[in-house]
């Protein structure tokens, strides 16, 4: 398993690596939610973020093991745990929250099952990956009450997680920004029938052997709403094969690393040029 205290681990060597580690803003329960910058503030930037689906905390350690082998000189920003409540639900469940209330509350949107490893949303049974604001709540699969799952939110950005996000990508700008999901080994790309870069997302695309797929139908995504109000190039890479269980996906980290490796150096110059 790799969790909250694996990740702070992670940011000590990074940090000893001279990479930047700050805190973008906070979670619903109060945790800091942090942030690793490495390379140039001059030129364009990526920006890339795991972990904002709970079950899909793989992605944790895949973003942070590629900004650890990461030495380029162009500025990569990483959000390497968006959705940290959500994570440690799906890892130790109703340990993971204090307030009694809450764990009621929890309890009851899962179904009475104190088994939360399919859960997707934070701890306020909101996806955050459908609260962003493009094509808001007209995605096919959206529901409009707390659910584990695919729960809009009262509004679009009604998350912290998610204003959270929002600013850092407005004070950054990114030229290039990655979405690491996971499962199904493949590449999502564009909003509608925007598309960015296209040529940089076939060479993501051939680097990794990710197919990659047009986006037709998504709504409510962070790639959704940077491509729409930037039409620039967004991806949302998902990693891991279809068949593996969310918690086992960990188990083939090293295969899914080996795919993932020269991403950030093609993101990067892409970005640049
Ligand atoms: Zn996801």
């Amino acid at each position: 398993m790799y969790g909250l205290n694996e990740l702070q681990k992670d940011l000590e060597i990074l940090s000893a690596q001279g990479a930047e580690i700050f805190d973008i803003g906070y979670t619903l329960l109060g945790r800091p939610i942090p942030c690793i910058f490495k390379g140039s503030k001059n030129g364009g930037q990526t920006l890339l973020h795991a972990s904002i689906h709970a079950r899909e905390w793989v992605t944790t350690p895949l973003v942070v093991e590629m900004m650890k082998n990461y030495s380029g000189d162009g500025g990569v920003w990483c959000v390497p745990m968006v959705n940290i409540d959500g994570v440690l639900l799906v890892q130790n469940g109703l340990d993971s929250v204090q307030e009694q209330s809450l764990k009621n509350f929890l309890l009851k949107v899962n179904g009475g099952n104190s088994d939360f490893s399919l859960w997707k949303a934070n701890a306020r049974a909101v996806d955050l990956n459908v609260n962003f604001n493009a094509l808001w709540g007209e995605g096919s699969q959206n529901v409009t009450y707390p659910s584990p799952a695919n729960y809009i939110g009262q509004y679009p950005f009604s998350e912290y997680e998610n204003i959270a996000l929002r600013s850092l990508t407005e004070r950054v700008q990114p030229s290039v920004t990655l979405s690491y999901h996971a499962k199904g080994n493949v590449i999502y790309r564009g909003f509608g029938c925007i598309d960015g870069d296209t040529e940089c997302a076939r060479r993501i695309s051939q680097s990794t052997g990710y197919p990659l797929l047009s986006s037709y139908g998504s709504a409510g995504g962070y790639k959704d709403w940077y491509v729409a109000t930037t039409q620039k190039l967004g991806l949302t890479v998902e990693v891991g094969d279809e068949n593996v269980e969310y918690s086992k996906l960990v188990d083939y980290l090293p295969q899914i690393y080996q795919r993932n490796a020269d991403v950030l150096n093609i993101a990067t110059e892409c970005a640049q040029k």
